[in-house]
């Protein structure tokens, strides 16, 4: 399969190029950059033949089958359109769109052409994850009573541009953080968190965009979830906990890009380390979406998974400006 590059990232760089040449027989080709000369570098930098400054130049090539969107936030929806209509399939950032309206618009139009729209979710990737799902679903815990995530991290340096002061780029660490968080809650439990209540902060870091948040989620089945997202914290370390009726799960260090982090589960028995696949995360993604081009199976996140974990993060926004419980709406998925 031949990927072309939208939007020539550090995600890119740093993880996504080298996660789809480890899949055999996937290779990136070609690279859109707003700058010719940049795009020029990237690409002679990552061994990538082309680059390109237009958008049309990637999605009429026929050696192309498939784009990556790892542009800022706000470029998703027209780029991913325009992929969708000219039949490339998309594995795109999340948050996949600004809004669940523009997500529900691509998720809409790749149903109707029949293109696979995955949403690049890494954490349900991670071997971690997989692992403390299976210890929900087989009944290890008991009844999920609550959830507790820790995502507040200090953002790194080289990170620090439109995410701490675009908000028109779709800047601030509720479209950059809590949306993994609300995926990996609905990829645990297997449905969506109904209402949140949130306070936000700013100034820190975040210039017109917040830069820590705190919230708290209800889900249908009764479960509550506490969750802390920021960009200013250093040594806060990431985790999450599963607590239920039988048994608690103590994860450290898990909400990231790589494979580590601790597992602990505790029960009546006692206390055991739970082992993990080792797995690089971003290349299971790439894996899951390739095999559902073929027409074998869905992509780890789906659209929809991408438009639901926005949805999550549109009501914590909400929430937090407002003051009042809000409802996730889910735009009718
Ligand atoms: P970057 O800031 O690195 O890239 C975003 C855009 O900024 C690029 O498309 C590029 O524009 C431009 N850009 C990048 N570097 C430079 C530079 N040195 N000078 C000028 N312009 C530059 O963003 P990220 O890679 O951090 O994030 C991109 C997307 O990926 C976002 O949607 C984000 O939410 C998501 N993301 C997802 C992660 C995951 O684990 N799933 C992790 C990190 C990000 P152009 O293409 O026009 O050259």
């Amino acid at each position: 399969m031949n990927w072309g590059l939208i939007g020539a990232s550090t995600i890119a760089s740093e993880h996504m190029i080298g996660a789809i040449r480890a899949n055999s027989g996937h290779d990136v080709v070609s690279v859109l950059s707003s700058s010719p000369t940049r795009g020029k570098e990237y690409a002679a930098k990552r061994g990538i033949t082309a680059s390109t400054t237009s958008l049309d130049d990637i999605l009429n090539g026929s050696d192309i089958d498939a784009v990556y969107i790892s542009t800022t936030n706000e470029k998703h929806l027209p780029q991913a359109m325009a992929a969708i209509a000219a039949g490339k399939h998309v594995l795109c950032e999340k948050p996949l769109a600004m809004t669940v309206a523009d997500a529900a618009t691509m998720v809409r139009a790749a149903q109707d052409s029949g293109i696979v729209l995955a949403t690049n979710h890494h954490l349900r990737n991670a071997g971690s994850h997989l692992a403390i799902r299976n210890l929900i679903t087989t009944g290890r815990l008991g009844e999920v009573l609550s959830i507790r995530i820790f995502h507040a991290v200090m953002l790194p340096e080289h990170l620090r541009g439109w995410r701490i002061d675009n908000p028109l780029a779709g800047g601030g660490v509720i479209p950059d953080i809590v949306v993994h968080d609300a995926d990996t809650v609905r990829f645990y439990l297997g449905e969506d968190p109904a209402d949140v209540v949130a306070q936000e902060l700013s100034g820190a870091m975040g210039v017109d965009v917040e830069d820590s948040v705190m919230s708290v989620w209800t889900t249908p089945s009764g479960v509550t979830v506490q969750t802390h997202e920021s960009f200013t914290h250093p040594f806060a370390g990431s985790g999450i906990e599963v607590h239920g009726t039988k048994g608690s799960v103590i994860a450290r260090n898990v909400m990231t890009q790589q494979p580590v982090g601790d597992i602990l589960l505790r029960t009546a028995s006692g206390e055991k380390s739970i082992e993990y696949s080792l797995h690089n995360l971003y290349e299971r993604s790439v894996s899951k979406f390739a095999i559902a081009v073929t027409g074998d199976g869905q992509p780890a996140a789906t659209g929809v998974d991408g438009l639901k974990s926005l949805a999550v993060a549109e009501a914590v926004k909400k929430a937090a400006v407002t003051g009042q419980r809000t409802t996730v709406d889910y735009g009718g998925y």
